[in-house]
């Protein structure tokens, strides 16, 4: 029999196709999940994450379903219960970022910012939580810029992100009596496509970060993992940073 702490939990993670959002996939699958995910524009990423998890024992599948598209996300989730029976632990990776001055970011824009980051999440989580049973999992990917915005341009991503954080709070005491758990993690400055270590803002990142260096998706997915286990099981409403420092 096996002991893997997450045995027999179905999984779905938004924007599973690179970045953390791969990461968190693998590391659930790893735990013993089965795992759906989405995508929007990487079909070949989100098929290496499927036949990664596959090849090391694992049941996964991935869905195209753009974030902000509303029927998508919801047809995501019908598609994740029908294939694998159940829905115990939502993560809500997918996100974007735009950084431009306030007096030249566009509506456009920030429309789509909202319309990823937010509503995105709003509708994934309120679809979710009618497949939720007691011990539940809504695990958010928020961003420490809720709190520090270190850098001009950030204005409308910061937005979003202070959005999830409260987000977080009062769901926490809507699904509180049904024994659900909902969390967000907060990572600072992570190696991704979206922030490179090696990109334009590194040097200047990692002179702001206690440890001298970015994080690695991995060191994300442990957290989730975390979140997402029965160890984890009294903690809800929380905003917890994994930044190496940044917010010291
Ligand atoms: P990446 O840009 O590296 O990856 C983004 C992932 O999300 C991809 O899988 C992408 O899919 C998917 N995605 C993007 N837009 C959509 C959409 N509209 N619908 C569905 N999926 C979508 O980003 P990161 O991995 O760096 O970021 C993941 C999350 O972590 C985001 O919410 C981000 O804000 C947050 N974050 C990141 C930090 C960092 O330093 N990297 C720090 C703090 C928070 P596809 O491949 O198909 O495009």
């Amino acid at each position: 029999m096996s002991t893997k702490k997450l045995t027999g939990k179905v999984a779905l993670v938004t924007g599973g196709s690179r970045g953390l959002g791969a990461a968190i996939a693998k590391r659930l699958a790893q735990d013993g999940a089965a795992v759906a995910l989405t995508y929007t524009s990487s079909p070949q990423k989100a098929d290496e994450v499927v036949l990664a998890i596959e090849a090391a024992g694992g049941r996964a599948l991935a869905i195209r379903a753009d974030s902000a598209n509303v029927e998508a996300v919801k047809n995501a989730i019908a598609e994740t219960v029908k294939t694998f029976g159940r829905l115990d632990i939502l993560v809500n990776n997918a996100g974007v970022g735009a950084f431009t001055a306030i007096d030249q970011i566009s509506l456009d824009d920030f429309d789509r910012l909202v319309a990823v980051n937010v509503k995105g999440v709003f509708v994934a989580t309120q679809e979710a939580v009618r497949h939720m049973g007691e011990g539940g999992r809504i695990i958010m990917i928020g961003s420490v810029n809720s709190d520090l915005m270190p850098f001009a341009g950030g204005s409308v991503y910061a937005l979003t992100k202070g959005a999830i954080a409260s987000f977080t709070r009062g769901l926490a005491r809507d699904l509180g009596p049904r024994g659900i758990t909902v969390n967000n993690i907060q990572p600072g400055p992570v190696d991704t496509d979206m922030n490179p270590a090696e990109g334009p803002f590194a040097e200047r990142m990692k002179s702001m970060i206690a440890l001298q260096r970015y994080g690695q998706s991995e060191e994300v997915a442990g957290m989730v993992s975390y979140l997402a286990s029965a160890e984890a099981a009294f903690i809800t409403g929380a905003n917890l940073k994994i930044d190496g420092g940044f917010t010291a």
